[in-house]
């Protein structure tokens, strides 16, 4: 083997070994690897210790636009904006770095996983298609994801506009009114 192909061999190695450590599905090291489908498949049982499961990747933008979904969503798109932005990663590097800002931060915080890296990668996918994009909330000022054909005049995020149960709500609405109206709840 020819000294470049054997470095490039090398790299793209290490590349796959990160993305299965990340959590990356099969498909996503096909489409960022150029190692054959045999060496990936090996490559994934060496790391994980069993074979890679089975089925399409997550292709609705619908997902993302879920409640919690889109909470976790917003944070990693944010993360990764500002890593191309000013850092000098791009492309599955800026993906991968992202991905690990966003684990740490909520490992710091004690909060739970939602954002597979499969889902992150396929994300910054849906960005790049421009199938979905991020509007600013009109309260709080965050960027959040959002489809493009929905309109957002007055956008109010999942974190401003929590859902909760009809009567909850309702409570909460007669609160906010008696409390509008100088009358005490
Ligand atoms: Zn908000």
């Amino acid at each position: 083997m020819a000294r470049k192909s054997l470095l490039s061999e090398v790299k793209e190695t290490q590349l796959a070994i990160e993305l299965i450590e990340a959590g990356a599905r099969l498909q996503v090291l096909e489409s960022e690897t150029a190692l054959s489908r045999e060496r990936l498949l090996k490559l994934y049982k060496e790391v994980r210790g069993e074979s890679p499961p089975k089925g399409m990747l997550p292709f609705s933008t619908d997902w993302f636009l879920t409640w919690l979904p889109n909470v976790h969503s917003s944070l990693f798109i944010n993360i990764y904006r500002y890593l191309i932005k000013n850092g000098n990663c791009e492309g599955i590097e800026g993906v991968l770095k992202a991905y690990k800002l966003y684990q740490e931060y909520l490992k710091t915080n004690e909060i739970e996983e939602v954002l597979s890296f499969t889902r992150a990668w396929t994300l910054v996918r849906f960005f790049d298609s421009k199938m979905l994009e991020t509007t600013q909330c009109s309260k709080c000022g965050g960027h959040f994801v959002v489809h493009p054909d929905d309109l957002h005049d007055d956008y109010l995020c999942g974190l401003c506009h929590m859902p909760s149960r009809a009567g909850k709500t309702k409570k909460a609405r007669e609160a906010l009114e008696a409390e509008q109206h100088g009358v005490a709840a």
